[in-house]
């Protein structure tokens, strides 16, 4: 009942990169667009999405029910998936109600929205706080903030294929590594399962240190089964998940005017950045290739002026 059409086969281009900093450094650096899949459903959020609809379509679901924040990547891409391929979605969201670019399409896009407070939403991790949903709502599947766990990173394996195959027509043979932002790190986990250590995964994090994001990629390292995983995470939150400064909004304006790819502040802006200050620092030798996966979430970038900070 959930099952997608066979004939929607997202695919992301993969184009080089040209930025006086990467010349200069003779560093290689190809894009993996993610935020041109689709007009509506971008980034790698629909990828997270893809195991978790096989799921709940193999256990008779009819739908999903998830939750996020109010400028949410992850809603924003489910909520879009429901309207094009008819099934209902359900948000459940962080803080009071409020209408910022992104809750508007979700509700234009037919999701249905509760608000659950700032200490409500605190209660997702708990035992017992599905209970009352899944009763409310029996026939939609429970899906984790952001698309996470090892169904998510399952979905995101699919972008090495999807780089592989378009490497040789830009005259590469191989590669030294894959360049990301992390927010949970199931995308970057997704990479790792999929290079099984044939080629290193570096993770900009968009959310300071402590928020757990190793032990994350390891839970889903380990569940997976994976014995050689070769991965490194950097910080690159630059104070804090989506705090912004005038250093980072220049550094994207310049990108942006050099090479006309869009960013946006919160995880695509701050991964490339960090990229810089790594190669700066000598991390990469001259000559070093990197695939960096432009990890989509354009739409949110509406929102950033008045983005809270929670
Ligand atoms: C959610 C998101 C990320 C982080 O993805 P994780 O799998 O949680 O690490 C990176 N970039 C964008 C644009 C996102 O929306």
């Amino acid at each position: 009942m959930l099952s997608l059409p066979s004939d929607w086969l997202p695919s992301a281009p993969l184009e080089h990169l040209h930025l006086d900093w990467l010349t200069q450094a003779n560093i290689h650096v190809v894009v993996l667009r993610l935020d041109l899949i689709d007009p509506l459903i971008s980034g790698n959020k629909w990828f997270k999405l893809i195991e978790h609809l096989a799921v709940a379509d193999l256990a008779g679901a009819q739908g999903i029910i998830s939750l996020g924040g109010a400028h949410s990547n992850h809603l924003h891409a489910l909520a879009a998936a429901g309207k094009r391929f008819g099934f209902p979605v359900v948000g459940l969201l962080r803080g009071h109600p409020q209408e910022t670019p992104t809750v508007l399409d979700l509700q234009a896009f037919g999701m249905q929205l509760h608000w659950l407070g700032y200490g409500g939403y605190r209660a997702r991790h708990e035992p017992g706080f599905w209970l009352p949903w899944r009763a409310q709502y029996p026939h939609l599947q429970p899906v984790p903030e952001g698309g996470g766990g090892l169904p998510g990173a399952r979905g995101c394996a699919g972008l090495l294929a999807m780089a592989r195959d378009q490497l040789g027509a830009l005259g590469w043979n191989d590669y030294d590594g894959w360049w990301l932002a992390a927010g949970t790190g199931t995308t970057l986990a997704g990479l790792v399962l999929a290079e099984a250590g044939a080629h290193p995964v570096y993770g900009a994090l968009a959310v300071p240190d402590d928020h757990g994001v190793a032990r994350q990629v390891e839970a889903i390292i380990q569940e997976a089964g994976l014995c050689n995983p070769a991965y490194e995470l950097f910080d690159g939150s630059r104070g804090g998940f989506a705090k912004v400064d005038p250093a980072l909004l220049e550094f994207i304006r310049l990108t942006e005017q050099a090479s006309s790819v869009p960013l946006e502040p919160l995880y695509t802006g701050k991964a490339l950045m960090a990229l810089k200050q790594q190669i700066e620092a000598g991390r990469f030798a001259p000559g070093a290739r990197l695939i960096f996966v432009h990890t989509g979430g354009l739409q949110g970038r509406r929102g950033f002026a008045v983005a809270d900070q929670h």
